[in-house]
C-alpha cells in the first residue's frame, strides 16, 4: 500500500451518476499511483434509487463516513418525488455547515462556444436564502418559502470568497443582489459584502443587480472574475455560467465547511441520458482536481487537469454534449492514456 493513503467517502448517486463516478475513481487511481498516492473509497448508495431499493434516501452510515473522512466526492442525487423528502444535497450541506460552494468556469481548450477564454469562480452561499427549507401552508391557497439571511452567513462567504481573490491573484469580486426590491434581507448580505471589502482593499469591488448580472453574463462575461452571491442566485448563475463554456457536463464544484468538503458537479442525474454511456464525466473528474488539491495531492491534481486539457485540445475522444462521438468509458480511458 502508498505510504499517502486518502480515505474517501464516495456516493455515485442516481442517474448517470454511478457512469461519472467510475470513470472519475478510474482517472484519480491512475493519477495516484503515478503521483505515490492512493484512495480508499468508502461507497454509499444515495438518494432516489437507494430509497427505491433499500427504504432509505440518506443512511446514516454515510453521513457518519463523511464525519469520519471529513472528504466526499458525490454524484448527482434526485429527491424522490412527493412524500416530503428533503434534497440529500440540502441536507448534507446544512449537516455539515458547508457553507461555501465553489465553482471554477473555466473553458477548456478546443471546445467551441461563442465565449472563448473565460475563468470566473462562483462563491454561492451554501446553508439559507430560500433554500433553508422552511416553507408553510398559510392557508390552503397561499404557500409561503421563508427568505433567510443571517450576518454570520453572509460575513463568512464574504471572507471565503476574498482570500480566495488574494490567495490566488483575482482582481476584482462583484456581490450580486436584489437588494432594490428585498431591501432587509439582500440588503444585509451587501451590508456584510461591504465590510469585509472594506478588509481588502487590494481587491476591487463591485455590486450588480441579478438581472442585469444574466444580461451582462450573455453580453460581456469577460467583466467578471469572483461572482459573490447568495444560495438561490448562485444555483441559477453556475448553471448560465456552465453553459458559457459548453454545459453542464464540464463545471465542477466544492462544498466547504470548516471542517468538511464535499465535492461535486453542478449537474444533475441526467435521467434522459443515464445508463446509456452517454455522460459527459468531465465535471466530476474536475470536481476530483479540487477535491485533489484540497487534499495536498497537487501534483496528482495537475496530471489530472493536464490530461484532461490535452484529451480536449486533440479533440478525438470526445462526449456528444461537446460535439464529439465517444462514450463516457472511452473518454475515461482516453485521459488515463494521457496522464
Ligand atoms: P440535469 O443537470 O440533470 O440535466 C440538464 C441537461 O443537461 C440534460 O439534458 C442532461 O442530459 C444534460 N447533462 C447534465 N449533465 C450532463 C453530463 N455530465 N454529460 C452530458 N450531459 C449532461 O438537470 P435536471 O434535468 O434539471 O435535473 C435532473 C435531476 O437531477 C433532478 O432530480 C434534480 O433534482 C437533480 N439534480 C441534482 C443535483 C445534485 O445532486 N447536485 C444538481 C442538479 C439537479
Amino acid at each position: 500500500m502508498s505510504a499517502r493513503t486518502h480515505a474517501i467517502t464516495l456516493i455515485p448517486g442516481d442517474g448517470i451518476g454511478p457512469e461519472v463516478a467510475a470513470a472519475m475513481v478510474a482517472v484519480v487511481e491512475a493519477a495516484g499511483s503515478q503521483t505515490g498516492c492512493a484512495f480508499d473509497w468508502h461507497s454509499f448508495e444515495c438518494g432516489a434509487e437507494a430509497y427505491a431499493k433499500n427504504g432509505e434516501i440518506l443512511p446514516q452510515a454515510a453521513l457518519d463516513s463523511i464525519a469520519a473522512n471529513k472528504v466526499a466526492i458525490k454524484g448527482p442525487t434526485a429527491t424522490p418525488i412527493g412524500g416530503g423528502f428533503s434534497s440529500i444535497n440540502v441536507a448534507m450541506r446544512k449537516k455539515f455547515d458547508l457553507y461555501a460552494n465553489f465553482r471554477p468556469v473555466k473553458s477548456l481548450p478546443g471546445i467551441k462556444t461563442h465565449y472563448p477564454g473565460i475563468d470566473l469562480v462562483i462563491f454561492r452561499e451554501n446553508t439559507e436564502d430560500l433554500y433553508a427549507g422552511l416553507e408553510l401552508m398559510v392557508n390552503p391557497d397561499i404557500a409561503q418559502s421563508l427568505k433567510i439571511i443571517t450576518r454570520k452567513g453572509s460575513t463568512r462567504i464574504a471572507l471565503a470568497a476574498f482570500e480566495y481573490a488574494r490567495k490566488h491573484g483575482r482582481k476584482k469580486v462583484h456581490a450580486i443582489h436584489k437588494a432594490n426590491i428585498m431591501k432587509l434581507s439582500d440588503g444585509l448580505f451587501l451590508k456584510c459584502c461591504q465590510e469585509v471589502a472594506a478588509q481588502f482593499p487590494e481587491i476591487a469591488y463591485a455590486e450588480h443587480i441579478v438581472d442585469n448580472t444574466c444580461m451582462q453574463l450573455v453580453m460581456n462575461p469577460w467583466q467578471y472574475d469572483v461572482i459573490l452571491t447568495e444560495n438561490l442566485y448562485g444555483d441559477i448563475l453556475s448553471d448560465l455560467c456552465s453553459g458559457l463554456v459548453g454545459g453542464l457536463g464540464l463545471v465542477p464544484g466544492a462544498n466547504l465547511g470548516k471542517d468538511c468538503a464535499i465535492f461535486e458537479a453542478v449537474h444533475g442525474s441526467a435521467p434522459d441520458i443515464a445508463g446509456q454511456d452517454k455522460a459527459n464525466p468531465t465535471a466530476l473528474i474536475q470536481s476530483a482536481v479540487l477535491m485533489l488539491q484540497h487534499i495536498d495531492e497537487a501534483a496528482a491534481a495537475a496530471k489530472v487537469q493536464a490530461a484532461l486539457e490535452k484529451v480536449y485540445a486533440e479533440g478525438k475522444t470526445l462526449t456528444g454534449d461537446v460535439g464529439g462521438s465517444s462514450g463516457t468509458k472511452a473518454f475515461a480511458e482516453a485521459v488515463i492514456a494521457a496522464l
